[in-house]
Parts: C-alpha cells; structure tokens; sequence
C-alpha cells in the first residue's frame, strides 16, 4: 500500500488503407501468402527511389486524434529516424519526430482518464523468421512500408487491469473509426508498457523499466502486475531496479531481462528530405470531423437508455460495431412489428430474446460450423432475424425448435417461415388438435395419473413428456401442462 506503479503505453497499429504508406504496393494486412509479394523498388529502399505519402493514412490518424481528443498540428512534417536493422532495408525508418500530427490528447475509461501525448505515423519495418535450427535467418518485406500509427500515452495508468481496458477501448475506437483492425494476435496492433514504482504522493519517477511484445489484452494485465509486485519487493528488499528492458514468458507468468538500457539511441532524426511539409491541417481536419461516426463511449451511453438493456447486454453488443448497428436494424423491426401484432407481445421481451440470440447463440452455431470469421450481414438478414425472434415470441417455434430455425438460417440464409414449414417445425398450441393425443397419453398411462392425483408432483411433468413424446417434440409444453391441470381439477 505504501507505493503506487506509474504507467505509460506506447501503442502501434497498423492502418486499414488500400495501398502503403509510401508507394503503390497493396497493403495486405499480414494475410499474404506468400513472402516478398507486396513489394517494390519503394518500399525495398532500392537507390534512386522517392516516397509518396498515403494521404488516406494521414487522414486516418487525424481521424483518430480526433476521436482522442488530440490537438492537431498546423504544421506537420516528416522525419528520418536513423538506424540499422536488417528489417530496415532503407537503413532508416520515415517516422515523425518534433512535429507530430496530433498531441495533447486524453481518453477516458470508466473513472479513470488517460492523456495521450502524442499521435504520429510512420512505416512499419519487414520481418525478420528465424527457421528453427538454421544458421541463416529469411526476410519478409510483405510488412515494409505498412502505414503505423504510434500513440504515446503520459504514465496515468496504475495497475495492470486500467491498462487493460485502456487498450481495449483503444481498438474498439479504432474499430468504430475504421482505421484499424488493431487485431492484437495478428499484430496489427501492439503494445510496449513503461511502468515504475514509487512511494505514494512522491512526486519523482521510479527506474523505468519496459516490457515488449505484448500480444494480448490479457498478457498486457498480467505482465504489468507481475512487474508491479517484483518492483515493489525489490524495493521493499532495499534492492535498486534496473533500467532495463524486458519481456513476457506466458507459460511461466513471468517477465525476464532482455537487455539492459545502456544510454539512449540517437536515431541522428533529421527532416525527410525527400517529401515535402504537410500545412494547413487545421482546416482539412474541419472537414474530417464531419465524418467522425458515433463513438464507443456515446453508443454505450445510447444503449443503455434507448434499450433499457443491462450492461453485460449493452457490452457485448457495442463491443462489435458491426453487430451493434445489426442489432439496432432488428430491434426497429420488432418496434414496427409491435404496434400491430396479433396476439400483443411484449416488445422489450423481444428484444431482450433478440440480445441473447445475436451474443450467445450465433456465435455458439457459428463455433459449431467452424465459421467463426463469419459476417452475420451476409449470413442471415436483419429482416430474417427479426422474424425469426417474432416467429418464438408468438410460439410458432418451441425454444428447440428455435434452435434447429437459427442454425439453417445461418447454414442457408433462408427465411424462418420457409424453413418452419420445410423441417414441420411449427409447434402445436391448438387445443383441440392436442387433445385426441392427450386423451390417448391418459388412457395408456392410468398408473400416473393415480399418482399424480394421489399428490406426486413429478407425474405430471412425466405425463407432459409423454404428450411432448406423442407429438414428435411438436407440442407446446406450457399449453399441453395447463391442458392436463385442467383435465385433473
Ligand atoms: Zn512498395
């Protein structure tokens, strides 16, 4: 209790943009199948060679600085950051140095609020493979050149868990923005964590110490308290940290040195001279913010009032942007529906169904079929779904037969009334139709029916299933059950 962690992120994502950030190449978000097929004189660093900027990546972080409530520059430019790597081909990144797009930003996340220092965009580097057992290593340029989006955040973070949802607010706000996939395994997005300890109330930094490659929102959590508790026993110890960067072993749940920081790089940053200042971005980004859609924070906001839905329910539905507007297109539907639907349903039951239906049931069948990269849109309409949710809320289906519904609408995309009438799905609540198989379950069960007069409760349970058994399934059991209680009294 006597300390506090003092965290920072710095965060990179690759942009969702047609083609790189400096020439023609396709950007094939790390889905390509072959190496070295993206690739060409530009992005390879050959000599002679001059960059383009994507101005769509431009926009994309303007976009999002906005979203970040960033202050944009004015005045923006270009710079080389100088080292060698042999991911590099150029032997320098183009990155930006002293005047970035965007600065002075924040985002806040539940109570907690988060200043962003700075947003700017680079290229990213290729990729280097280490074959197991070669004493050579390969080199993918597919990555050369990919527009990346690096944030820097001020150390406001204190525990492993902020940090956590800070992230993941980050990528759905990416998501929402469409500038980024930010799919954390792909490594479209990625993670580097600063983070020190000090007394309480002390006003002076810890050792920084940093931890690398993060690939999931939860190692981000795990490896940040580990560092937290191994700091503050080290401390405690009267041990000094280590400057130093580390790494995260996830099958031990441990992080490890990786090297020890000697003095800081000099990168010898210097304007890129081979592409020209980027002015009067004030102005451009007036326009820009006119495209800025619903956020995340606003729609939860939005959900939770318009629907009157539990959190749980708000959250996993905002969490897909695309699986939020779905929901919204079948919950009008329902509203439209209720105003003139014979029996009169309860709507806001409707909808509830139609919560569970789209957060655990699709992706259950969806699992099933082994279609888990499945766009709902094209699989089943906004229009079927929500007949599909009338068809259980009027007891047209029983809650099985939903079932059998939903996964052939989602193998064929066919209409529920279709496939009801296709598969005899439809439920029988009429009560003459039920009684002549009533009579005859009572006739060959007299034995149950003793009992149950005698007062066995569970009888008419076994009585139900009888009738349920008669029908193949087809019954409505809560109409069956109030037709056998009638016939007892
Ligand atoms: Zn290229």
């Amino acid at each position: 209790m006597k300390y506090e962690a003092v965290i920072g992120l710095e965060i990179h994502a690759e942009l969702k943009t047609a083609s790189k950030m400096f020439c023609s190449c396709p950007n094939g978000f790390g889905l390509e199948k072959e190496p070295n097929i993206n690739i060409c004189p530009v992005c390879t660093g050959q000599p002679g060679t001059l960059p383009v900027a994507n101005i769509e990546a431009i926009k994309k972080v303007i976009k999002t600085a906005l979203a970040l409530n960033c202050r944009i520059n004015d005045f923006s430019k270009f710079d080389r950051k100088n080292y060698f790597y042999p991911d590099l081909p150029k032997g320098y990144q183009i990155s930006q140095y002293d005047k970035p797009l965007s600065e002075h930003g924040y985002l806040e996340v539940g109570d907690s609020k988060v200043r962003i220092t700075r947003i700017h965009l680079e290229e990213d580097t290729g990729k280097l493979i280490h074959p197991a057992g070669a004493d050579y290593s390969l080199l993918d340029l597919n990555r050369a050149g990919v527009p990346l989006m690096e944030l820097v955040t001020e150390p406001d973070i204190r525990s492993g868990g902020e940090a956590k949802k800070f992230c993941q607010e980050l990528q759905l706000i990416f998501r929402y923005l469409g500038v980024s996939d930010a799919d954390m395994e792909k490594g479209q997005m990625r993670c580097e964590v600063n983070i020190s300890i000090r007394q309480k109330g002390a006003e002076k930094f810890g050792t920084k110490v940093e931890i690398k490659n993060l690939n999931s929102f939860k190692v981000v959590e795990k490896s940040i308290d580990y560092e937290i508790k191994r700091q503050t026993e080290a401390l405690e110890k009267g041990e000094k940290i280590i400057q130093e960067t580390r790494g995260w072993d996830d099958a031990k749940a441990l992080t490890f040195s990786q090297r020890i920081k000697e003095e800081a790089h000099d990168y010898r940053y210097f304007p890129e001279p081979d592409l020209p200042p980027l002015n009067g971005l004030l102005k451009w980004a007036e326009e820009i913010k006119k495209e800025l859609p619903e956020l995340p924070a606003q729609r939860r906001a939005r959900f939770g009032k318009e629907y009157g839905l539990p959190e749980a329910d708000v959250e996993a539905l905002i969490c897909d942007p695309e699986l939020s507007e779905y929901f919204e297109e079948v919950s009008s539907e329902l509203n439209e529906w209720a105003k003139t639907a014979e029996p009169k349903i309860d709507v806001k039951k409707s909808v509830k169904l139609a919560v569970n239906y789209l957060t655990t049931e699709i992706p259950r069948i969806a699992g099933l079929s082994q279609n888990e990269n499945y766009n709902l849109r094209e699989k089943i309409t906004p229009e079927n779904f929500a007949e599909f949710i009338k068809t259980i809320a009027q007891n047209v289906v029983s809650s099985s037969g939903a079932q059998t519904v939903l996964a052939e609408m989602f193998k064929t995309g066919a209409d529920p009334s279709h496939i009801i009438k296709e598969k005899d799905l439809a439920q029988v609540s009429n009560e003459e139709e039920l009684a002549e198989k009533i009579n005859q379950v009572l006739e060959e069960n007299a034995s149950a029916v003793e009992q149950y007069k005698k007062g066995k409760q569970n009888s008419l349970m076994f009585l139900v299933g009888k009738v349920m058994a008669a029908t193949k399934g087809k019954a409505n059991p809560q109409v069956v059950t109030e037709m056998l209680k009638n016939r007892f009294k």
